[in-house]
């Protein structure tokens, strides 16, 4: 088995509302490596390619209003104009480029066995409402897709964790140099993993 690499951001949400320390304790403590860290505004181009510009994830994101939408029989032509989900999705990543460039955000790149699934697990359900207790968006919002929408914002969720290992080297990629990562072996992992 080989360590692969995430990205997470902390978003402006998660950084104005100090939650830096409390977040990145729960990524060291459950055994994973940092090896890059960055602080600073987003630049609009970076967000941009940060999130695909194709119609599969624009789908993704306005199917995710859809299904809610659909189980509480509101109407997605009121905020949206449509019912189209990659319209939606469209529109959705309008509102991530602005929620982005707020303020500050931390950038990540943790290292380890299964990062993406360990990543993810932390980080919790896209949605907070439906975010386990225990889990960064569970314990620190309670955000929902109506109230979002009807705000003309993304879900503010606190971070963001790459969903698969190719996106977290595209992501690395993309908000890092080479030089900017580190490579060293953690104290403890001569006994989390004994060989
Ligand atoms: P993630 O990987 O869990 O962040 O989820 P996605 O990649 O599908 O969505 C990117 C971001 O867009 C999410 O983290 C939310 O901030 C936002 N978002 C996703 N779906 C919706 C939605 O249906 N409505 C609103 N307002 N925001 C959404």
């Amino acid at each position: 088995m080989t360590k692969q690499k995430a990205l997470l951001i902390i978003k402006p949400d998660g950084v104005a509302r100090g939650l830096c320390g409390a977040i990145l304790k729960r990524f060291e403590q459950v055994g994973l490596t940092i090896i890059g860290l960055k602080f600073g505004m987003a630049d609009e181009k970076t967000v941009v390619a940060h999130y695909p510009e194709t119609d599969v994830w624009f789908e993704k994101v306005g199917q995710r209003t859809l299904t809610n939408y659909a189980e509480k029989s509101l109407d997605t032509k009121g905020i949206f104009k449509t019912d189209n989900a990659v319209e939606i999705g469209k529109t959705v990543k309008k509102w991530l480029i602005d929620y982005f460039q707020e303020s500050p955000v931390l950038c990540v790149v943790v290292e380890g066995y299964n990062v993406i699934e360990i990543v993810r697990k932390l980080s919790g359900n896209t949605i907070p409402l439906l975010a386990t207790p225990g889990t960064i968006r569970g314990d620190f919002s309670h955000d929902t897709i109506d109230l979002a929408n009807e705000q003309n914002r993304p879900l503010r969720n606190i971070i963001h964790a790459s969903d698969t290992v190719e996106d977290g080297e595209k992501e690395v990629r993309l908000w890092f140099k080479p030089e900017e990562l580190f490579s060293y072996v953690r104290t403890d992992e001569k006994i989390m993993f004994k060989k």
